[in-house]
């Protein structure tokens, strides 16, 4: 594992702050054969969707499509949990040549007749896109008969990268908002985009903006329900977290119904009270929210400061690798790392724009290495070069904390536990200094032969 060597093409995709001139390839299809860290496009549009728990996702293709994604996120339910459900039409051999249009429908109407879901969502895979299905037809013949929204999710998986996904995933949720014409508005009211409700992390943030006296209309996706975002068209404001996979959704209903967007992100201490002062401005013709938003901000900051001071000082001068889905999320991280008195070493993205990547070179330090659509021996790689102690990111970036021996922080949808907001800040702080303090690394050979030298 020393000295790996990185793919002449990937070269580009590689940044290391303080030596290389800024220029970093970006938003393009990954490297054929590379073995990118990256999801499919049908993934994509499956993290978006899968939360709204009254609804029916089956997807159109062959099994391994469905377990891939099955339960994708650790997204709660405070009702129907039909999205836990993993429905397919299983396509072999035969549906490839015949075609799997048949099959389509008569799953579709039996799954709805046994399942009364509030509407279906049909998510297009790979093989679909190469025989050539008309799903659409299906769908709305289908809708015909059961008399709800039954959408197709224009998803093939290798028709783009994980982005198109978000897209896809996007124009099927505006279509269910635009299907219910635009409504009345709602006084000092927002949709949640972007929050997926993991570990619970939708109601801690809707229990904010209750106590700042906002009405949350809808949260797309988190705890969703098909009747909560059909009256999205009602707010008076959206509000962006997860902005790399519903910033083309909030653009679309900026310019079809007027409704504003802003960026938020609701990781650290720093962005939590950002987010709640600049939603509490918008409504500054209120001046209450202001004032109740400062009462909120005051007392959660101190209720967690104290623990937080005390895991910083096992935790000051540690090294972290961050790898994340988008972005906007490596801000927040690196910010909250910093108050824990961490150093990031390394900070990557699925789908970074050069925006982005911008921005994450002004956060970092000299030194970092910043690297866009990553492989797990380019992460390996740097996290061995740059020593470092913690790698936060997904699923597929675990096996690799582990094989290296360091700690591991899942910060992505399989988690359990909530990460964002106050109490978010708390329990990241906790984790990360479990993992990071576990005597189990000192026993690992590649330290044990340090120490030894
Ligand atoms: S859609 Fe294509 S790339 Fe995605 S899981 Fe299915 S076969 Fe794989």
């Amino acid at each position: 594992m020393k000295n790996i060597s990185v793919l002449k093409e990937r070269e580009k995709h590689i940044f290391q702050k303080g030596k290389d001139n800024f220029d970093i390839s970006c938003e393009k299809k990954s490297l054929a054969g590379a073995v990118s860290q990256r999801a499919c496009v049908f993934c994509g549009s499956r993290v978006v969707l899968y939360p709204i728990a009254d609804a029916l996702h089956i997807i159109h293709g062959p099994i391994g499509c469905a377990s891939y994604t099955w339960d994708i996120r650790g997204a709660l339910s405070s009702g129907p949990e039909l999205h836990r459900m993993s429905f397919s039409t299983d396509l072999s051999e035969t549906d490839v040549i015949f075609g799997g249009e048949m099959k389509l429908e008569k799953a579709l109407l039996e799954l709805i007749d046994k399942y009364s879901p509030k509407a279906a969502f049909v998510y297009g895979t790979c093989i679909v896109g190469l025989i050539g299905d008309d799903v659409e037809s299906v769908c709305r013949k289908v809708e015909k008969i059961t008399k709800i929204p039954v959408l197709p999710v224009h998803s093939e998986g290798f028709k783009g990268t994980k982005k198109d996904g978000y897209k896809a995933a996007c124009d099927v949720l505006f279509n269910l908002i635009n299907r219910n014409g635009i409504q009345k508005k709602v006084p000092q009211s927002i949709n949640i985009l972007g929050e997926f409700n993991i570990g619970g992390e939708t109601w801690m943030i809707k229990e904010y903006y209750k106590k700042m006296g906002i009405n949350v209309v809808s949260v797309m996706s988190g705890d969703g329900r098909v009747k909560d975002v059909t009256m999205a068209s009602s707010a008076c404001l959206n509000v962006v977290q997860c902005s790399g996979s519903v910033t083309h959704l909030a653009k679309k209903m900026e310019e079809e119904y007027g409704i504003p967007f802003i960026r938020v992100s609701y990781f650290g201490i720093e962005d939590t009270s950002d987010a709640l002062y600049r939603v509490a401005s918008f409504f500054k013709e209120n001046s209450e929210i202001l004032k109740r938003t400062e009462e909120l901000v005051r007392k959660e900051v101190k209720a967690i400061v104290p623990g937080l001071s005390q895991i910083k000082k096992d935790l000051t001068g540690k090294k972290a690798a961050i790898y994340v889905g988008g972005a906007f999320k490596a801000f927040s991280l690196i910010k909250a790392l910093k108050h824990l008195g961490m150093e990031v070493i390394l900070a990557g993205s699925q789908t970074g724009t050069t925006e982005d990547y911008k921005i994450l070179r002004g956060m970092c330090s000299k030194g970092t290495i910043i690297l866009d659509d990553a492989n797990p021996l380019e992460l390996a790689k740097y996290i061995m070069e740059k020593d470092a102690d913690l790698f936060i990111g997904g699923v597929k970036e675990r096996p690799i904390a582990y094989k290296l021996g360091i700690g591991f922080c899942d910060h992505n949808h399989e988690r359990k536990i909530p990460l964002a907001g106050f109490v978010g800040m708390q329990n990241f702080a906790i984790e990360v200094h479990q993992t990071v303090t576990s005597p189990i690394w000192d026993l690992v050979p590649r330290r044990l032969k340090k120490a030894k030298q």
